[in-house]
């Protein structure tokens, strides 16, 4: 089992998301947008042979890459949920970031293909949440874990009534 950071709060729409999905060597990067979705960049549908669309959001990994959107089981693919938690004075105001992301993820505005070094998940969600790509970041996010709620069931993130947030509260999230 894995441990939570003490450091912890609430997932709040806006907020630059992270997976330890291979830990220490490539963490996955998501906007969390609200109702327990998550916008973020994917290689062109090819890093799983799945072929299962989710039951709850419609993710089919083999079918669908570059700007997806898809509930947080999706894009946590069984690993732990993170808040990166940017100082304040370097991110756009939460409600703005969200209205970025997802014009991203209509179409409305443009990224390019993804790129592992150049134009990566980290790129995307760091350009929505601050305007610049995390090449070009100039400070040190710090990594928090998501408040852990006493109503945990069986590791999942809960979605539903809840006093922090939107109403999504999520767990230090493990899966084993
Ligand atoms: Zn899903």
């Amino acid at each position: 089992m894995g441990q939570c950071s003490s450091q912890q709060r609430w997932l709040q729409p806006g907020d630059q998301i992270t997976t330890n999905r291979i830990v220490f060597v490539y963490h996955h990067h998501g906007i969390y947008v609200g109702d327990g979705m998550v916008i973020h960049l994917l290689p062109l549908a090819k890093q799983s042979n799945s072929s299962t669309p989710c039951q709850n959001c419609g993710h089919t990994p083999s079918l669908h890459g570059g700007i997806v959107k898809t509930c947080l089981d999706c894009f946590l693919d069984g690993n732990s949920l993170y808040i990166l938690d940017i100082n304040s004075m370097y991110c756009k105001p939460p409600d703005e970031v969200v209205k970025i992301v997802t014009e991203f993820f209509q179409g409305i505005r443009t990224f390019g293909d993804y790129n592992f070094a150049f134009n990566n998940c980290e790129d995307f969600a760091s350009f929505c949440k601050t305007g610049k790509k995390s090449s070009e970041q100039r400070w040190n996010a710090t990594v928090l874990s998501v408040l852990p709620s006493a109503m945990l069931s069986g590791g999942r993130v809960i979605v539903g009534p809840a006093g922090g947030g939107d109403g999504v509260s999520v767990s230090c999230w493990f899966r084993f």
